[in-house]
């Protein structure tokens, strides 16, 4: 697998990252993988996993989080032309009190729309089947 350096067995996005668990990819380079998140604050919401496991933003690499701001704004760019979002949140969790539930770092991009009345966190949605590749394959065609 490109670029994966795998150094936590058990954690699920290192798997992801790798492919060993399949996922709605948005996404991917030598550095990172970009996911469609599958409990979404909003559809098309995507997570982004860097593929050298790092527990949160104290933990990581500079150069890896220079670069995952620049993988950031290029789907970000794609989220709003394939969606028409009229906004996006780039939100990250570092630690169990700020929210994070995956200790493997990963930012999350929400689509947002005027008057949408989103909070943050707040419900998370479901996709009906097939529909999730859907929203990736739109995403995709955008970057
Ligand atoms: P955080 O709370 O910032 O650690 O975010 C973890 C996110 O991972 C949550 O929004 C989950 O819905 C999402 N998540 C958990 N398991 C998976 C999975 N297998 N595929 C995609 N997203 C996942
Ligand atoms: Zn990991």
């Amino acid at each position: 697998m490109k670029g994966l350096v795998i150094d936590m067995e058990d954690c699920i996005f290192c798997k992801i990252a790798g492919g060993i668990i399949p996922s709605a990819s948005v996404y991917e380079d030598d550095d990172f993988k970009a996911i469609l998140d599958i409990a979404p604050a909003a559809k098309g919401h995507v997570l982004i996993l860097p593929k050298k496991h790092c527990a949160d933003l104290i933990e990581i690499d500079p150069d890896v989080a220079s670069k995952a701001l620049f993988v950031a704004s290029k789907i970000a760019a794609a989220q709003k032309k394939a969606l028409k979002a009229d906004g996006i949140n780039l939100l990250q969790n570092s630690g169990e009190a700020a929210g994070q539930t995956i200790f493997h770092f990963h930012m999350h991009l929400i689509p947002r729309y005027e008057n949408d009345n989103l909070t943050i966190p707040g419900e998370n949605l479901s996709y009906a089947e097939g529909e999730a590749e859907e929203y990736a394959a739109k995403i995709r065609s955008c970057i």
